[in-house]
């Protein structure tokens, strides 16, 4: 039999994991409506305004939002199956375990992978780009597939840089992203930085439930779908296209996810504006990591150009496992804290500073892991969160 906890914690729950995060009150009652005919008229305008406004949250005017009831991982593989054949030669960069899954996602669909080894500390390096394009004169290489924010490092790469260095090799490739921990929450330029094919989900910046997945396709992408071969059905991005002009659907979609997208948009794009939501971001992160300097403790990134503004990763000292350490701050604390993924596990912790999150509530989780710190033993000065609140109470976002 399964334990039942005795025990009622009082208080909201403190959900500071990179994903999902807290759903604003908000988005939760603009989900509780009735479900509407999905073939009505009602609901054509629902499905224009969420495509339309999702425009505006990938910086694009020209590119086509797909929106699939999925998770991450279904836009993942949409992005492969769309544009590629069987065989096709892909560049991918070892930046954590999210790059490491996506691969396995590309390699599960027969594609041939060139994995640029990475140490899990640092972003995409624009100038391996450069060199591995310019390598291949024969334009072997269909796609370079990038993921913006490695959520199991707290690393950001600059994709702005890696287009800079497929165009000086004047390289053919489509460029693909993974942003599903940096939309709404890290500058993410689609038309731009001319990405190809970017790669989304609700329950992170967006700030809904999960359950929404994302593409945003550019013009070369949607070219590229009528030559690519890999067999597509339920991911095809032409299905949806057609009956996307009326704002409709070619399946049933996520009706009551699509409530809450709405005015997640309305949040994010019309009141608080993404610029301010960007700035928001920094400078959470900015104070958190004033916080874990002042413990003492090690930041896993170490470019600080290439620091997370949605998550922070945090080693622990050699002997302390981050499993008992997070279970010890949800068990006393009622704060959920990020694990360990993949070759992480037992060692860092992740703190999510992304989505529907403020000055206190960001202060509230650093509190909770002050005292978890002190509560497991783990050797560190005091002094964090006074760090953290004297850097936000001196209002910049250095
Ligand atoms: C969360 C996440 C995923 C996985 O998304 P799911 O919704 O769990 O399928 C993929 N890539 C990145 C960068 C993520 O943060």
């Amino acid at each position: 039999m399964p334990k039942i906890p005795s025990i009622y914690q009082s208080g909201r729950h403190f959900l500071q994991i990179p994903g999902p995060t807290n759903v604003p009150d908000r988005i939760l009652r603009a989900m509780s409506q009735p479900t509407i005919d999905h073939r009505g008229p009602e609901f054509a305008t629902l499905g224009l305004e969420c495509l339309e406004g999702l425009k505006a949250v990938f910086q694009t005017k020209t590119g086509k939002v797909i929106i699939y009831p999925a998770s991450g991982t279904g836009a993942w593989e949409a992005a492969i199956v769309n544009t590629l054949s069987p065989r096709d030669c892909v560049l991918m960069f070892e930046t954590g375990h999210f790059a490491t899954l996506w691969r396995k996602v590309a390699q599960n669909f027969g594609l041939d992978v060139v994995f640029v080894p990475g140490d899990w500390r640092h972003g995409i390096d624009p100038v391996v780009v450069e060199t591995k394009l310019r390598e291949d004169s024969s334009h072997k290489i269909k796609a370079v597939m990038c993921v913006h924010n490695e959520t199991s490092t707290g690393v950001t790469s600059r994709i702005g840089e890696v287009r800079k260095a497929m165009d000086a090799a004047r390289h053919p490739a489509l460029l693909m992203v993974d942003t599903i921990s940096s939309l709404a929450s890290i500058d993410y330029r689609h038309d731009e930085w001319k990405v190809d094919v970017c790669v989304a989900g609700s329950q992170k910046g967006l700030m809904l439930p999960p359950g929404l997945s994302f593409n945003a396709v550019s013009e070369k992408a949607l070219a590229a779908s009528k030559q690519a071969s890999l067999p597509r059905s339920f991911w095809s991005w032409v299905e949806m296209l057609g009956p996307n002009e009326q704002g409709f659907f070619p399946f049933t979609p996520a009706t009551n996810l699509l409530y809450g997208l709405r005015e997640a948009i309305q949040m994010l794009v019309h009141e608080e504006g993404l610029p301010n939501v960007f700035r928001r971001h920094d400078r959470l992160a900015a104070a958190t990591r004033c916080a874990v300097r002042a413990w003492g403790l090690e930041l896993l990134c170490l470019e600080p150009h290439e620091f997370s503004s949605s998550l922070t990763a945090v080693t622990l000292p050699e002997g302390f496992s981050e499993i008992d350490f997070r279970r010890v701050v949800l068990e006393n604390y009622n704060l959920s804290l990020g694990s360990g993924l993949g070759k992480l596990r037992g060692k860092v912790f992740r703190i999510g500073h992304l989505g529907d999150l403020n000055d206190l509530m960001l202060c509230g989780a650093l509190c909770g892991v002050e005292m978890g710190l002190g509560k497991f033993g783990v050797p560190h000065r005091k002094g964090g969160v006074a760090a953290a609140l004297e850097f936000l109470a001196r209002g910049d976002s250095s």
